[in-house]
């Protein structure tokens, strides 16, 4: 029985503008802040996939030659009515993964944020006019879509990684096939329901849900996928690169990371205090750019400490539908064990807890975790390495700032880094040997959809947001004019 009924729609495949799927066979979708099934979603697979490919290709003839400013139009629509149902995208956000209704109002925003930019990203993809090669020729450069995009998101923003993918796809004259996860598919139903009701024609947004492997490997082997754009965990990008090869996919890969937070003497530790809560909590500390691991020099350590367990301590836990409500549920039990293995890791090699460091399991499907502050931890702790993907937080001293440097690159993974300084000239030289693509200075919450948002190393390829943001969507062509 459902808890609740989140959309009018039935929760089902948006293929070639229409709704199907039932005859698949489903799977729960689950509340984790109550363990109650919210819907059941489609368990689509190798054909379903093709068909949706099949559509975004036909479909692709003709959204690929409208005048950019009719596209734009579309892409502004579709921003409009989220704007219009705000409250409602926001209640099935929290309903299916937890993050306070605050949260996900913020997101609601945010998403809608990087269609606004990207209606107006699409008047302005340039060419490029090239003195000839000799006093007969002309050469003209000019930016063409892709093709077929397949799209493959995370659970942990639910309508932002989506928007931040179709925003730039179908500006720069996509069609496009989401695969959303397993856990948040009715946000993602219900973004297809509004550009349903902006008018996008049939074909040129797809969505469908079901077995991520069966349908990962049909967007891979399918010719008529042009660009495959994928925001998960740095295991499943590495496979998909693999995937890749055989079709020379293009790829984008927004991965997993491992952000480092520095915090020197000459912060201001209040605003720094606020930061760290911002970063480390938002979402139960489920994103992909939240600090992992805080580094605090020697002569601000025992001062920083007790301001941050002060304000962590004010922190609520509890369903995200209730009001003031901080941290919401872990996403599953997997994701609570993961951060469960990591306090302990952390405490038989010697780290103290400051607060927290306990979680509940209320049952298979609900598990909380307090917030959880780590003092005196060491380089060889799981959580000073592996993403937590939690609310915990391992505290570290240093004493200079090259060693610090050395600390916070010493890692495979290179999306967000943070510090705090009043000192510009500290500042600049700590930005600068920063190997992270989002660097935040006096600044945890950098995400902002005119900024080019991406990781170094084993954090991704590619720049989501920002100008930087429609050109993996579109290819170069070169012409050589003989007069
Ligand atoms: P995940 O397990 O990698 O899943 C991401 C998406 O990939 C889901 O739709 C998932 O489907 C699908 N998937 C799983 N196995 C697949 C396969 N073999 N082939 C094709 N697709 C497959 O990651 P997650 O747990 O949802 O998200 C958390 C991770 O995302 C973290 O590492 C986080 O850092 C990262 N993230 C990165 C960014 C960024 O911008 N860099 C932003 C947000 C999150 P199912 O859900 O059905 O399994």
């Amino acid at each position: 029985m459902s808890e609740v009924q989140v959309t009018e729609k039935k929760h089902l495949n948006f293929i070639n503008g229409e709704w199907t799927g039932v005859e698949l066979g489903s799977f729960d979708v689950i509340n984790p802040a109550t363990g109650k099934v919210i819907a059941n979603v489609p368990k689509s697979g190798k054909k379903e996939t093709d068909e949706a490919v099949e559509a975004a290709h036909t479909a692709y003839q003709s959204w690929s030659k409208l005048a950019s400013t009719e596209r734009s139009q579309y892409i502004r629509k579709v921003a409009e009515i989220m704007h219009a149902n705000k409250e409602e995208l926001a209640k099935i956000m929290t309903l299916e993964m937890g993050k306070p209704l605050a949260e996900s109002r913020g997101e609601v925003i945010y998403a809608a944020s990087f269609l606004e930019w990207y209606a107006e990203e699409a008047r302005r993809v340039y060419g490029r006019t090239i003195p000839g090669k000799s006093a007969n020729n002309r050469i003209q450069v000019v930016r063409q879509p892709v093709g077929v995009v397949a799209a493959i998101t995370p659970w942990n923003f639910p309508a932002a990684m989506i928007t931040r993918k179709l925003g730039p796809a179908l500006a720069a004259g996509c069609t496009i096939v989401i695969k959303p996860a397993e856990s948040t598919p009715l946000t993602a139903m219900k973004l297809m329901e509004y550009c349903e009701e902006a008018g996008i024609p049939n074909g040129v947004v797809n969505l469908l849900t079901g077995n991520p492997g069966e349908i990962g490997e049909a967007f891979m082997s399918n010719p008529k996928v042009r660009k495959v754009t994928f925001t998960g965990s740095t295991a499943v990008g590495k496979q998909l690169i693999r995937q890749s090869a055989d079709t020379v996919k293009n790829i984008s890969l927004e991965l997993g990371g491992h952000a480092p937070l520095i915090i020197f003497e000459d912060a201001d530790i209040e605003k720094a205090v606020q930061g760290a809560i911002a970063s480390k909590f938002r979402n139960a500390g489920q994103t992909c750019i939240c600090v992992n691991r805080i580094y605090v020099q020697s002569s601000v350590y025992d001062k920083f400490i007790t301001a941050f367990k002060e304000a962590v301590s004010r922190l609520k836990v509890g369903n995200g539908l209730n009001d003031g409500v901080d941290i919401g549920p872990m996403i599953n039990k997997a994701g609570y064990e993961k951060v469960e293995k990591h306090v302990q890791d952390a405490v038989s090699k010697g780290a103290e807890v400051v607060i927290g460091g306990r979680g509940e399991i209320i049952n298979e499907n609900v598990c909380y975790y307090q917030p959880t502050i780590l003092k005196d931890v060491s380089a060889d702790m799981v959580v000073m390495n592996e993403e937590t993907f939690g609310p915990v937080v391992p505290i570290q001293r240093f004493e200079t700032d090259e060693e610090v440097i050395e600390y916070a690159n010493n890692s495979p993974y290179g999306l967000a880094a943070y510090f705090y300084t009043e000192n510009v000239t500290r500042g600049t030289k700590i930005m600068e040997s920063l190997d992270f693509g989002i660097v935040g200075w006096n600044d945890a919450l950098p995400s902002t959809a005119q900024a080019p948002f991406g990781g170094m190393k084993e954090s991704g390829i590619g720049r989501e947001g920002g100008i930087e943001g429609i050109e993996p969507y579109l290819e170069t062509k070169y012409v050589s004019l003989g007069l």
